[in-house]
């Protein structure tokens, strides 16, 4: 009984109230953000090691609220996936990317392709590979210029469709990759079931390169896993030159991080693509 009302009482700490409340304050402005469009993109190139040219970017969603100031997708990604607002940000991130390329199209930039992260939800629901065709058909935009990156969390969560979800993707042209690549529960059974492009080495496992020899053995092995299966490797979180030396030396293909270039607002990322 000691134990029962103990936790009860902690059901109502000032401090888990507070929490709780700040969950539902942040959650009223998330579902205000969309119409008050405080939500925008970055790129993030993506360089690769043998041509040394930026041959990607990856769009990453930035929100600047009116009552929190910036928040990182890393907090509200969740909450919107939890609530279902992530169906109209995740509809808005594409049409905003797609909307992005068009314009660079037209100012003759050298376009290259550019990665959309996809969330749990918006894979889940039926309609995601018509949407993202009328999307490029609405635009005339090649699906050539569009990538999208998934988990292995998401993957997984029903194998047969999204084997059935990405095959459509992959007709239609669009280029699949299999972001943090390595902190799952099933990233080998992830490669054996799902079509896909690129693989993505998650950041943790690059943060100690040249200097952990542990993580260096693992990300050797990442690059030949990804070779042997005829996928483009690319390194996530590349901080140092020692990190991209060696990178280079192990035969990865691409490397993203801040050592390369910081996530760019849209001007910027149009000056790094020339
Ligand atoms: P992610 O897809 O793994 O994206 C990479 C994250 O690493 C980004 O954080 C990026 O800014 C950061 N990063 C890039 N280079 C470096 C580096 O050298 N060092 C370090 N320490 N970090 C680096 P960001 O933008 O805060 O996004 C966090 C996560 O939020 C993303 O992880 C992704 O899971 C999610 N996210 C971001 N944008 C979107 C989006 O448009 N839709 C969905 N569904 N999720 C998104
Ligand atoms: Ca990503
Ligand atoms: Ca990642
Ligand atoms: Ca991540």
């Amino acid at each position: 009984a000691k134990q029962k009302g103990r936790n009860i009482f902690q059901l109502y700490t000032p401090e888990l109230s507070t929490q709780a409340q700040q969950r539902l304050v942040l959650e009223h402005s998330l579902y205000k953000a969309l119409e008050r469009q405080e939500f925008s993109l970055h790129y993030q190139p993506q360089f690769c090691l043998t041509s040394q040219k930026i041959v990607g970017m990856e769009a990453l969603i930035r929100w600047h609220s009116e009552e929190h100031g910036w928040i990182s997708p890393a907090q509200f990604i969740p909450l919107a996936e939890e609530t279902g607002l992530i169906n109209g940000i995740g509809d808005w991130v594409l049409e905003t990317a797609c909307q992005n390329i068009k314009k660079w199209q037209g100012l003759n930039s050298i376009i290259v392709p550019i990665a959309v992260n996809l969330s749990a939800r918006q894979f889940q629901k039926n309609d995601l590979v018509k949407t993202i065709l009328n999307l490029l058909n609405k635009l005339s935009i090649s699906p050539r210029l569009l990538e999208l990156e998934i988990t292995e969390s998401i993957a997984m969560q029903d194998v047969q469709h999204t084997v059935s979800v990405l095959r459509n993707l992959q007709k239609l042209g669009i280029k699949i990759a299999m972001d943090d690549f390595g902190t799952g529960y099933s990233s080998l059974a992830a490669l054996k079931y799902f079509p896909l492009d690129k693989l993505k080495i998650d950041q943790s496992f690059v943060r100690d390169l040249t200097v952990d020899s542990q993580d260096e053995a693992i990300v050797k092995s990442i690059i030949a896993l990804g070779h042997g299966l005829n996928l483009t490797v690319v390194a996530e979180g590349v901080e140092t030159k020692a990190q991209l030396d060696w990178l280079e030396s192990m035969g990865c293909d691409l490397a993203q991080g801040y050592f390369i270039s910081r996530p760019l607002a849209e001007s910027d990322a149009r000056a790094v693509m020339g």
